[in-house]
């Protein structure tokens, strides 16, 4: 097993043959995938050293302190959250090797075709077809909420392959090509005025059996794996002590005395807590991940999350009084990335709205705490055993 002194060492030598002054970015971050210092916990050959996953603070320690460029993780959060764990669960080798590299660089983007207009929550009643042609599958349908889709070189998808099943065991999960004819990507305006998501439209998109993840109709397990994935990388990502939406209430509310009432200052200290609490169960939550796969204990983890950006920023917005009512940003943009602390107190404010709808809504998330974490009883589910085709829609 790989330790943290022959990481360390790895890293090193990284930044000796190519210093990071000199190199061009993108070289440097490939020598990075090909040396095993991307994803220490992945395989050998796949970006990673199969090391214990707390070891990637010793790389990412080492880098930043020399200066060393990142791939931007926050502009290709779907591929690195998401698609990539389930491409290494289910993909083939050829397939893994054939996306991971480009994927962890950044050089493709990728994004989730799962909801559609009549399915969201109740995602396994999906109607999206994939019909076998020979070596390929034909793909018609629609999906929407398509983050990034406008930019992304490829999807992960999920599509129905049997209607004759109940809803659950006929979906098949594919890796489609953005760039096929059959897909047009439509922009969705968002209440911040930008349409960072979109509806896409699937007429004829041929897929090779290649491209398919996991045995057909067994795609809601292998989607399993990437919503569990999803949950955390919304909810669990690793920001400092006073980081993220806190961090920009507290800046304001020091910098500007002028605006500080006693029942804002109880407010913050309870809001200050509460993200501190969450932030420090988000790093247990990253620990227990090292030994494995996410579990339902990332949906409470992205509850809280939403929770605490609607309430940050409400305050923020309270706090800065009439100023905080101003949104100079209501302007159609196609943006490639969700920036809550670059922007104004007006964006966080609206776009944190989405929070509580994405990657799960809180009402679906409080479902799954309540049953997979609590035991309680579940939810009625009337149509388990009836063929999607025969369901009422
Ligand atoms: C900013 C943003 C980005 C997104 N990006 C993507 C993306 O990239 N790819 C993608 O595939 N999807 C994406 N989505 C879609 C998202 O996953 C869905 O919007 C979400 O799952 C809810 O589905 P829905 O919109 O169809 O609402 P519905 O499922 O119709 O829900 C409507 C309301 O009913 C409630 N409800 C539904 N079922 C239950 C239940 N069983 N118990 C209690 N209440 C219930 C819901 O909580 C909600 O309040 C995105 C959404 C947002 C807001």
């Amino acid at each position: 097993m790989t330790d943290a002194e022959e990481i360390r060492s790895l890293t090193r030598q990284l930044l000796a043959d190519n210093p990071p002054a000199t190199t061009d970015r993108t070289d440097f971050l490939k020598a990075r995938f090909d040396a095993g210092l991307a994803w220490v916990h992945y395989p050998v050959g796949l970006g990673g050293l199969a090391a214990p996953r707390a070891l990637q603070a010793v790389v990412d320690t080492e880098l930043a302190a020399a200066g060393a460029p990142d791939n931007d993780p926050r502009r290709i959060g779907i591929g690195l959250g998401m698609a990539a764990p389930t491409l290494l669960a289910y993909g083939s080798e050829e397939v893994k090797r054939r996306f991971l590299r480009p994927l962890w660089v950044g050089e493709e983007v990728w994004c989730q075709l799962f909801s559609e207009p009549g399915a969201g929550s109740d995602l396994a009643a999906l109607g999206t077809r994939a019909v076998r042609d020979g070596e390929d599958w034909v793909v018609d349908g629609q999906k929407v909420w398509t983050s990034s889709a406008h930019v992304a070189r490829w999807a992960i998808l999920i599509a129905r392959t049997d209607p004759d099943v109940p809803k659950h065991r006929g979906i098949t999960y594919f890796v489609c090509d953005m760039t096929d004819p059959g897909v047009e990507v439509r922009p969705l305006r968002q209440i911040t005025g930008e349409a960072e998501f979109n509806e896409v439209f699937l007429s004829g998109v041929r897929i090779p059996d290649a491209h398919r993840l996991g045995e057909i109709g067994d795609g809601w397990r292998v989607a399993q794996t990437t919503l569990m994935n999803e949950r955390v990388s919304i909810g669990g990502a690793r920001i400092p002590r006073e980081g993220g939406m806190i961090g920009k209430a507290a800046t304001t509310w020091r910098e500007r005395p002028e605006l500080r009432t006693h029942d804002l200052h109880r407010r913050l200290l309870d809001l200050w807590v509460d993200a501190e609490v969450a932030r420090l169960t988000g790093e247990r939550l990253r620990q227990q991940l090292v030994a494995g796969q996410p579990g339902p204990e990332g949906s409470a983890m992205k509850l809280g999350f939403a929770r605490l950006n609607q309430a940050i920023s409400g305050l923020e917005v309270e706090l800065l009084g009439e100023e905080g009512l101003l949104y100079g940003e209501w302007e159609m943009r196609r943006p490639d990335l969700v920036d809550f602390t670059g922007r104004d107190a007006g964006y966080r404010y609206l776009r944190s709205k989405g929070n509580s709808i994405e990657g799960g809504t809180t009402e679906v998330l409080l479902n799954i705490v309540a049953e997979r974490v609590l035991g309680l009883p579940s939810e009625p589910r009337n149509d388990k055993d009836v063929a999607w085709k025969d369901l009422a829609r």
